[in-house]
């Protein structure tokens, strides 16, 4: 496989970002590029941080511990764990991230309120919603979310940002990304996370705030 050429990705899919929101009558910068390096080695971090990038995601809570503190004393970032989460991995969570964004259900919130006072850190919080009641998925339930986000909202308040979904893969993602729109308006919750490679512009129109793109940056994995 070619080796690819992060930065020009990086710049191209910022243009592509810049242009999407301008299309949807936003500003060219109301849409933060989360850049999703899970499975790639360091030196694509490294890549990406010598073209400017400052906000990575990863899935797994061990895999981000290995790649990222290191760079941590030369570089300044923010990391978001993008992945379903185990409660047994909360703390470890909460050591690494600066955002977890896939909070979706009442004992892993448990479990994150107590790390975050054992390590005296506190993330940014996302609540992950599984639009498309997919078994093998993470996510609260459409029925649970409206429940669980005020229950969220109560409980850790400003640091619940808003909330995020990964659409079922070969569906048209925009219902599902107009209905986690609405939730957020309803809720008064600012930040959307929604978009990958394929459809982050789809979801640029449809009001996403964060994309998190991978293999359009990375390469395939
Ligand atoms: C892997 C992943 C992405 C990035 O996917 P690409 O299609 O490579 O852009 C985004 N969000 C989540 C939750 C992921 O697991």
């Amino acid at each position: 496989m070619d080796t690819p050429d992060i930065a020009e990705n990086i710049r191209r899919i910022r243009d592509r970002i810049a242009n999407a929101a301008i299309a949807a009558g936003r500003q060219p910068d109301a849409v933060t590029l989360v850049a999703v390096s899970k499975t790639k080695p360091q030196d694509a971090v490294l890549a990406a941080l010598a073209a400017g990038q400052t906000v990575f995601g990863e899935n797994r809570v061990q895999e981000a511990e290995t790649k990222f503190p290191p760079l941590r004393a030369a570089h300044s970032f923010n990391l978001h764990i993008i992945g379903g989460l185990q409660t047994n991995k909360a703390r470890d969570a909460v050591r690494v991230a600066d955002v977890i964004e896939t909070l979706d259900r009442p004992r892993l919130a448990d479990a994150l309120a107590a790390a975050m006072q054992k390590e005296g850190r506190r993330p940014k919080l996302l609540i992950e919603v599984n639009t498309g009641s997919e078994p093998q998925k993470s996510g609260v339930s459409r029925d649970d979310a409206d429940g669980f986000i005020g229950d969220c909202k109560g409980r850790f308040g400003d640091l619940l940002a808003g909330l995020m979904c990964v659409p079922p893969h070969g569906e048209d993602p925009r219902p599902h990304f107009d209905w986690l729109a609405n939730r957020a308006a309803k809720h008064g919750l600012a930040t959307l996370s929604m978009g990958m490679s394929a459809d982050f512009e789809i979801a640029i129109a449809a009001g996403a705030t964060w994309v998190r793109v991978g293999s359009a940056i990375f390469g395939s994995r």
